[in-house]
């Protein structure tokens, strides 16, 4: 059978059009690949403990929490009627109801997109690597919290790069063609336009071209802060480690009360020229009255759009069924811009209302990129200058800040191209 141009051209890009509606389908694993040039992310790494069976798409421990929620406690949830909810729930319920068709719009484009629906299986394992999940990560958030942290430090191997890095002028580079540095509370970059390889504790890591990153805790965040306002940020992705009320992803990583997000610099950060800030959300419905009553004015955000992020089975399946009350099958994202006196109108009313992007969820709660659907919509001269706050890893041409932006850098999840 042949294929369409809208298939051929997802197998670059990573970006599927849904026939009939706005919605598109991600492969988070294309679309982080178009990072690399010498490695490549291996698919079975980076869904490693996403299904425990593919072949029987067998849900385990998908996200965070998920697995822990007994079968017992999800029928209950299932039977709960319209009158049993309290306030908060009625008002999220609300909104789910509203957004309803069109989510389910969506996923029936996708059942009916055959090329597509027949391939999803595919995009969940290598043809020839197998994830080795075992042995031990490095944990950077606890490193970055001892006394000796100042003391570590990461060396890069520029040898395969060095004529490139030299023109730079990368400090410190000896006569075996690495370099090092203080690796925590520090902006370190690879400027070359391959990937480069990095070693740290006796683990290697691979740093995108272009790419750049530090390691710190929300007390130095400020050090990102553009020398000139010109220099600022035109896309501010934000994944916030808000608190929620599972257990087990407080074990994963640290979370915040929601009031010390009020102090991002998210002004400062943004591009005189404009920007546009995309915020992940959870599911509770007080978090989106802070966002929107206090968040936003704070940081200065305007003309907010939301988008959602549809979770699916490789078997096309949606994740869980779309009307439990408190266990959804999709994410939501709010969007908006700072600096909008300097955009053009018709540049941000051109942005769409619903927007949806479906896409199969990688282990440990990883979200999808972005940054390749939002190009269109960004603001200022190109190319744009792009951010990710709470990063857990890096993108090329891209800055990374948060407490463990190599955390999924380590070479395990990478196989040479
Ligand atoms: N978007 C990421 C992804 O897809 O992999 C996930 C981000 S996760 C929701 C939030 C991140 O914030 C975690 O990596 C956590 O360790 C980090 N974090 C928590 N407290 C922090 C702090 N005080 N300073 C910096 N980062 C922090």
């Amino acid at each position: 059978e042949t294929l369409s141009d809208e298939f051929t051209s997802f197998l670059d890009s990573g970006i599927y059009r849904l026939p009939g509606i706005k919605a598109v389908f991600l492969d988070p694993v294309r679309l982080l690949n178009l990072s690399y040039t010498r490695y490549s992310i291996s698919a079975s790494g980076y869904y490693c403990r996403t299904f425990d069976s593919l072949g029987k798409g067998k849900r385990t421990n998908i996200e965070a929490g998920d697995s822990y929620v007994s079968k017992k406690k999800k029928r209950k949830r299932k039977r709960r009627l319209p009158e049993d909810l309290n306030e908060q729930e009625l008002v999220a319920e609300k909104r789910h109801q509203d957004v309803r068709p069109f989510l389910l719009k969506a996923h029936e484009s996708l059942l009916g997109t055959n090329e597509l629906l027949l391939f999803l299986p595919n995009l969940v394992k290598d043809e020839k690597f197998s994830f080795d999940g075992r042995g031990l990560e490095q944990s950077f958030i606890e490193l970055g919290r001892v006394w000796q942290a100042p003391l570590y430090e990461i060396s890069m191997n520029i040898e395969g790069n060095s004529k490139e890095v030299q023109e730079e002028g990368l400090p410190n580079v000896d006569s075996s063609g690495r370099t090092v540095a203080p690796l925590f509370n520090n902006l370190i970059s690879n400027k070359a336009s391959i990937d480069m390889d990095a070693e740290f504790l006796n683990r290697t890591y691979i740093l995108p071209r272009k790419s750049c990153f530090h390691t710190s805790d929300l007390r130095q965040i400020h050090d990102l802060i553009p020398g000139s306002s010109d220099q600022g940020f035109n896309l501010i992705v934000i994944d916030p480690p808000w608190e929620n009320g599972s257990a087990y992803q407080k074990a994963v990583y640290p979370t915040l009360p929601n009031r010390y997000f009020l102090y991002l610099p998210i002004k400062q950060l943004a591009h005189t020229e404009g920007a546009l800030v995309v915020l992940w959300m959870t599911n509770r419905t007080k978090l989106r009255a802070f966002v929107e009553q206090e968040l936003f004015p704070a940081w200065g955000v305007t003309d907010i759009r939301t988008y959602y992020w549809l979770k699916i089975k490789p078997d096309g399946s949606l994740l869980s069924d779309l009307d439990l009350i408190h266990h959804k099958p999709y994410e939501y994202l709010l969007l908006g811009y700072v600096n909008k006196e300097k955009i053009e109108p018709h540049f941000i009313q051109n942005f769409q209302d619903i927007q949806i992007f479906i896409s199969i969820p990688g282990a440990y709660s990883r979200k999808p990129p972005l940054g390749k659907l939002l190009v269109d919509h960004l603001p200022g001269s190109k190319p744009s200058r792009c951010i990710e706050l709470f990063a857990r890893e890096l993108v090329a041409e891209w800055t990374s800040w948060g407490n463990e932006p190599l955390c999924f850098q380590d070479c395990r999840y990478f196989m040479e191209r």
